[in-house]
C-alpha cells in the first residue's frame, strides 16, 4: 500500500513544470489513444452518459497515407478528416478530447479501484476505468529509401490501397514466408507482380504455383528503393540490377504501443500473424 501511494504521488506531481502541474480531472473513463478505436469507444461511452476523456497524442498509424479506403461512408477521406470528425462526434455528446500523451499510469487498488494517468503537459486524469486504444507502430524493413515512401507507394494492405495500384508493376519484398500470401492477394489486382524473395526460405510448391500464375521471382535482396519525380520507380537489387516498379509491398512488424499497458502491469506477448 505504501508503495502504491508513492507511485500515485509521482503521477500527480510528475511531468513538465507549468500551470497544469497540479490540475487533476476526475472522469468515469479515460481512453488512451484517439484513433478510430479510441474515438469509437469515446463516442459509445459519452452516449452512455459516462463522463469520458479521450487522450490522444495524434500519431494515428495511417497518417502517412493520403486517403482512407474501405471505410464505408468515409471512402477516400484523408486520415486527418476522419480524426477531426470523430473528435467532433465525441465532443457533441459531452465527451472531451485532450491532445496530449499519457506518460505515466498507475492503478490504485482498494474498495474503489481507479487509475491515475499523468499527461505530458503536467496535468493528471483520475479515472474509474481506462480503455487502452493506443494502436500499433509499423516496423519496416531496413532498406534505404523505403520508409520515406511508406503509405504512399510502399504498401502493405491490398484492401486499403490495392485498387490504386491495380494493373501496375508491383514488387513484393519478402521478409518472411508470409510474403507468398501477399503475392497471392496482389496478383488478383495486377498481372505484373514480382516477388523479391532474397534469401527467405519459401515453400517450393507455392513458388511453382506463383510462377504458373505469371509471378516473377527474383532471388536477390533489395539494396535501395528508387524514386523519380516523387514517385517510386523501382528497386535496386544487391547485384546492381534495377527492377522497375510502380509500387512495393512489404509486411511490417506490428509493434503494440504498450507503454501505458506495461506501466499498469500488463505483459506484452508476441503473436505470430
Ligand atoms: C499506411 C497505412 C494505411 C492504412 N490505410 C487504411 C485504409 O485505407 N483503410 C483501413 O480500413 N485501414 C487502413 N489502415 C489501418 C488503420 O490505420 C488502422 O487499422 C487504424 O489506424 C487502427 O486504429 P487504432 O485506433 O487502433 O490506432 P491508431 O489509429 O494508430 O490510433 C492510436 C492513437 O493512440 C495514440 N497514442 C498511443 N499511445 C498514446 C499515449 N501514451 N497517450 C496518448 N495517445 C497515445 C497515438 O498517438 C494514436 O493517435 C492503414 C494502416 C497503415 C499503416
Amino acid at each position: 500500500m505504501a508503495n502504491m501511494f508513492v507511485r500515485s504521488a509521482r503521477v500527480l506531481h510528475g511531468g513538465a513544470m507549468n500551470e497544469n502541474q497540479h490540475r487533476v480531472q476526475h472522469v468515469d473513463v479515460a481512453v488512451v489513444g484517439g484513433g478510430a478505436a479510441g474515438l469509437s469507444a469515446g463516442l459509445v461511452l459519452a452516449r452512455s452518459l459516462r463522463s469520458v476523456v479521450v487522450i490522444d497524442a495524434g500519431e494515428q498509424r495511417n497518417l502517412p497515407a493520403g486517403h482512407v479506403h474501405n471505410f464505408l461512408t468515409s471512402e477516400g477521406w484523408t486520415p486527418g478528416e476522419i480524426v477531426a470528425t470523430g473528435r467532433a462526434e465525441v465532443e457533441s455528446y459531452g465527451g472531451e478530447v485532450i491532445v496530449g500523451r499519457v506518460v505515466e499510469a498507475v492503478a490504485q487498488e482498494g474498495d474503489h479501484p481507479s487509475f491515475v494517468l499523468g499527461l505530458d503537459d503536467g496535468r493528471s486524469v483520475h479515472a474509474r476505468r481506462v480503455v487502452i486504444a493506443a494502436g500499433a507502430t509499423d516496423r519496416l524493413p531496413d532498406v534505404p529509401g523505403l520508409a520515406e515512401r511508406w503509405g504512399r507507394d510502399v504498401l502493405h494492405c491490398p484492401y486499403c490501397h490495392g485498387w490504386e495500384v491495380r494493373g501496375r508493376r508491383i514488387g513484393v519484398l519478402a521478409t518472411s514466408p508470409n510474403a507468398l500470401h501477399q503475392v497471392g492477394l496482389f496478383r488478383q489486382l495486377s498481372e505484373h507482380v514480382t516477388l523479391v524473395a532474397g534469401d527467405v526460405e519459401l515453400d517450393h510448391h507455392a513458388l511453382m504455383n506463383l510462377r504458373v500464375r505469371g509471378v516473377d521471382v527474383v532471388r536477390e535482396t533489395a539494396a535501395e528503393v528508387l524514386v523519380t519525380d516523387d514517385r517510386l520507380s523501382g528497386v535496386r537489387l544487391r547485384g546492381g540490377e534495377v527492377l522497375e516498379l510502380d509500387a512495393l509491398v512489404v509486411a511490417p512488424f506490428f509493434e503494440a504501443r504498450a507503454d501505458v499497458a506495461t506501466q499498469l502491469g500488463l505483459a506484452v506477448k508476441e503473436l505470430e500473424m
